[in-house]
């Protein structure tokens, strides 16, 4: 068996849009939305790069055709940002008008530091129109800002901790540091935000919201990645939080994996998270 048909059956969905689809109406099935990502980063290939704006289209479509509660996520690098801005722009409209029409909510994840400011300002270009959002990694030095201010724009924001590797100039590296960060924005979120998403599996920091849930009168979702600690997402659902399930589908699976084999630091986390049923 190859390393990729275990990790399909894992952390991915699979190679093909019917297989997120199942994976969604899993998901869906124990109370949790879905957030879906088809996988691919840094395009150059303009051909590529159309066909997969295309896929998302049919995606939607797919969702929609089916009545499933699902999200999509976008990357700016993957709709033509390694090429120029504005192909990503003209891309992310049509991605975003299409989703609008059929009730389908576009998420942009967050890239590496590079592609932040532009990723930003793509998403604030749209931000007013609604049925958007953005990720925001809490290990960059400039985030609580940028949450300010798209707060204050009335912006969606769906806070992580980060997955690329940052200089310490523009990034906190250390773990608690850039976990402090995450609990410094996510007060700010639980106080001046009506809706946004926790996208994390530390529990400590769940806990937290959880709690703070009980004090704000903010609609806070909790988010996890595929077949990374879903089963307490669940739980979470069934005591009535909201919850989504990050779900990346697509051929293009090398970095995604990479970034969680990394994440999973020690030997024993990886195997359990490749063989665990
Ligand atoms: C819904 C969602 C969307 C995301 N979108 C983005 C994005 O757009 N941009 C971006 O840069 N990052 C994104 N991330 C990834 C994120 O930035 C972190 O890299 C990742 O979530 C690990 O950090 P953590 O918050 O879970 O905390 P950590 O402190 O890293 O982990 C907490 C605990 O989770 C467990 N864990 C974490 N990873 C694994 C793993 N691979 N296998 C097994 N156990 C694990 C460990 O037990 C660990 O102790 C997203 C994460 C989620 C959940």
């Amino acid at each position: 068996m190859s390393i990729e048909s275990l990790l399909a059956g894992k952390w991915l969905a699979g190679p093909s849009i019917n297989d997120a689809i199942k994976r969604i109406s899993l998901v869906n099935s124990n109370g949790c939305r879905a957030i879906v990502n088809y996988l691919g980063e840094d395009l150059t290939n303009r051909n590529y790069i159309d066909k997969t704006v295309e896929q998302y289209i049919q995606l939607i479509d797919a969702i929609s055709a089916n009545s499933q509660k699902s999200d999509i996520s976008v990357k700016v690098t993957q709709i033509g940002l390694s090429i120029s801005e504005e192909m990503a722009i003209a891309n992310y409209y049509k991605i975003v008008d299409y989703a609008g029409k059929k009730g389908v909510f576009i998420w942009l994840d967050m890239e590496s530091s590079n592609t932040v400011s532009s990723t930003i300002k793509i998403y604030e270009s749209r931000l007013k129109n609604g049925n958007t959002g953005i990720a925001i990694q809490s290990y960059l030095k400039r985030s609580l800002n940028d949450v300010i201010r798209l707060t204050e724009q009335g912006g969606v924001i769906r806070l992580v901790k980060g997955a690329y590797k940052e200089s310490p100039e523009i990034a906190f590296t250390r773990w608690e540091d850039k976990t402090r960060n995450f609990r410094n924005i996510m007060n700010y979120l639980f106080e001046k935000s009506p809706a946004f998403t926790i996208a994390t599996h530390d529990l400590d920091i769940i806990r937290d919201a959880i709690n703070l849930s009980r004090k704000y009168n903010s609609h806070v979702t909790f988010a996890m990645l595929l077949e990374i600690k879903n089963r307490y997402a669940y739980e979470l659902a069934r005591s009535g939080f909201r919850c989504s399930i990050y779900i990346p589908y697509g051929t293009k699976w090398v970095d995604y994996t990479f970034r969680r084999l990394r994440e999973a630091s020690n030997l024993h986390l990886i195997l359990r998270s490749i063989l665990e049923r």
